[in-house]
């Protein structure tokens, strides 16, 4: 039967994608290796992280005043390495603290600066995005926010109006809709959701970001300026997830770029909270304005007929549908790949299921 893949991360990538990374990994471009044993210095391999940050560049609008870079350790590392790389002793932040994420990253930066912890809407179990950023101290150097909150299922849809710079994770949606990136010092994403396999993070940081008087010590590879000055290939990088972000990155421009991709979620979006707010066995756990588009949390009005609509949906094909721990009931992870093919079999499941309950 056929699966409709809805997990929160590693997620679903592009079918075509896999059939040509599948390939390239029996035989690379007919160069007889395989993907897995090019050499990440060779002109092979170059040519796809060149390719991979001009698409990135195309796709987003990015100019040549930000640089396009390739790290490890996933959206995790860069909570430590972003506030180890911005902020000096001293100095000082502000984090909006809408949900798990970005409480990590919260923790960390800790070790590195004094940081304004702000906008918290943990007391409502994170159901909604705070939106009034008056309280930011004069002497801040960058606004922290994350994008897409994956586990509470809400999303920014306004971005802050702020005379600093904002940082953003954008972990669970980057390119899946156009940003306004000159508000944007920094924005790092793990690729498993929307970009590619999970072992690489991509970081877009703007040159100004760049500081040259950092007074702790900074290992080589928790440096953006190595990175800058190796175009990420200081050790070597996992070759291979990057060359499936490439691939990633070909099909969306192919589908029309980040304004088509815009529009196929958005209509995601509809069918599936369309038919949250019209079943009466099912119900929303966020605040409308700040429902996401990419993680689609609900709930039923209990266990039992969670259970039994989990069966259901099961036998739907529809799977990883559980929501993290802290919220409870389902969580439809609908990121770019997934096809509204899929959110319409959980949308009938969903129907089928009030049909024979009601
Ligand atoms: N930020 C967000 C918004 C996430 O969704 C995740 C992973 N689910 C992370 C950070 C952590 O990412 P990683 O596993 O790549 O460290």
């Amino acid at each position: 039967m056929k699966k409709h893949n809805f997990n929160p991360g590693p997620a679903v990538l592009p079918l075509p994608v896999l059939q040509e990374a599948s390939q390239a990994i029996l035989d690379y471009n007919r160069t007889g290796l395989s993907i897995l044993e090019i050499s990440h210095r060779g002109s092979d391999f170059v040519a796809i992280i060149d390719e991979a940050i001009s698409l990135t560049r195309e796709l987003l609008g990015l100019s040549d005043d930000y640089h396009v870079l390739f790290t490890t350790g996933g959206a995790s590392t860069q909570f430590f390495m972003l506030a180890q790389n911005l902020l000096n002793e001293g100095d000082s932040a502000a984090y909006a603290d809408t949900g798990t994420w970005a409480n990590k990253a919260i923790k960390e930066a800790k070790a590195y600066g004094s940081i304004k912890v702000m906008n918290s809407s943990k007391d409502k179990n994170y159901s909604f995005i705070p939106k009034d950023f008056s309280g930011i101290p004069a002497e801040a150097k960058f606004l922290h926010v994350t994008s897409n909150n994956t586990i509470y299922g809400t999303q920014i849809h306004q971005w802050p109006e702020v005379n600093i710079p904002i940082v953003c994770d954008m972990s669970s949606d980057i390119f899946s809709r156009p940003i306004p990136v000159e508000k944007f010092g920094l924005i790092y994403a793990g690729a498993q959701k929307n970009l590619g396999p999970a072992g690489v993070t991509m970081v877009l940081l703007r040159k100004d970001m760049v500081r040259t008087d950092l007074t702790h010590h900074m290992p080589p590879m928790l440096d953006y300026k190595t990175y800058i000055a190796e175009n990420s290939l200081y050790n070597t990088p996992p070759v291979f997830p990057i060359y499936v972000c490439m691939l990633t990155l070909r099909w969306l421009k192919q589908l029309g770029g980040l304004k088509a991709m815009e529009v196929i979620n958005q209509a995601k979006g509809k069918l599936l909270y369309d038919e949250i707010d019209a079943n009466p066995f099912f119900k929303g756990t966020v605040a409308v304005e700040d429902r996401s588009l990419m993680n689609v949390c609900f709930v039923c009005d209990n266990e039992t007929l969670e259970n039994e609509f989990a069966i259901d949906a099961k036998n739907a094909g529809c799977i990883n549908l559980k929501g993290h721990r802290s919220v409870g009931g389902f969580r439809a992870s609908i990121y770019n790949a997934l096809p509204i093919e899929s959110v319409q079999v959980l949308v009938d499941t969903m129907k089928e299921f009030a049909r024979k309950k009601g």
